[in-house]
């Protein structure tokens, strides 16, 4: 890690995104008050452990991303997504073998659908923040979204499991039963819509912490010299993460 000179020349406000650039390091925002220390990168150090980014991620996300390195490689959080879509692969797959109770049956080709769909979702996600920042002037390119993504992808888990008994109920015909029963008139058509929106509902922890994510990081600093959309490319080789 290069200690450059802070403010540096890309050196930003972390709450309201003010150019620091030529102020006393001791000082204060200009535009919102905060002391300029708040923005220094040496307090984007994290994550820490490995074991230590799960627990923060559900307790403190606020406070993870606040601490989130934003250079580097973005090797780490690609692995901690890949960790997390693997076990929602073999939850599926599982899912039926659990005391017989179950109705829904997953094979293997189909829990490999569901790790696929969740890698698109995701990178959809990515673009949806590239270009939701670049509209709103916020310092979050590509690999620093990727970076958001890959590490709220934790909230994929819930996801998995409100779907997983959706379907369930879905295949056993116990959604078609319980609605008739409580509306008179219901289509199986309907069930399908009602699936749609209890899956775009279970999304909500995803969004939530890709959200928290982004406001945390809109104006992040870091130590690595960058051009203006260089920051969070992964392409200084120098810092390692984790
Ligand atoms: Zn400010």
């Amino acid at each position: 890690m290069n200690d450059l000179i802070f403010p540096g020349p890309d050196t930003l406000c972390e709450d309201c995104g003010y150019a620091l650039k030529g102020l006393r390091p001791g000082g204060d925002c200009p535009e919102c008050g905060l002391g300029l220390a708040e923005s220094s990168p040496g307090l984007r150090l994290g994550p820490g452990s490995r074991r230590e980014v799960e627990l923060d991620l559900v307790r403190r996300p606020g406070a993870f991303f606040r601490a989130m390195r934003v250079d580097g490689s973005n090797l780490p959080a690609r692995w901690f997504m890949l960790k997390m879509v693997l076990l929602i692969g073999l939850f599926w797959l599982l899912w039926d073998t659990v005391g017989g109770y179950w109705s829904l049956e997953v094979d293997l080709f189909e829990a490999g659908v569901v790790v696929v769909s969740l890698y698109l979702l995701s990178y959809i996600e990515v673009l949806g923040v590239v270009y939701f920042a670049r509209r709103r002037g916020w310092r979050v390119p590509f690999g620093l979204a990727e970076r958001l993504v890959c590490y709220s992808s934790i909230g994929w888990i819930p996801a998995a499991v409100v779907m997983g008994l959706a379907l369930d109920w879905y295949v056993a015909g116990d959604i078609d039963r319980w609605m008739r029963g409580l509306l008179g008139v219901w289509g199986t058509w309907q069930s399908v819509e009602l699936l749609v929106l209890v899956g775009a509902v279970a999304m909500l922890w995803f969004e939530l912490l890709v959200w928290i994510g982004v406001r945390q990081t809109k104006y992040a600093n870091s130590y690595c010299a960058h051009s203006s959309d260089g920051i969070g490319t992964g392409k200084s080789g120098s810092v390692v993460e984790t």
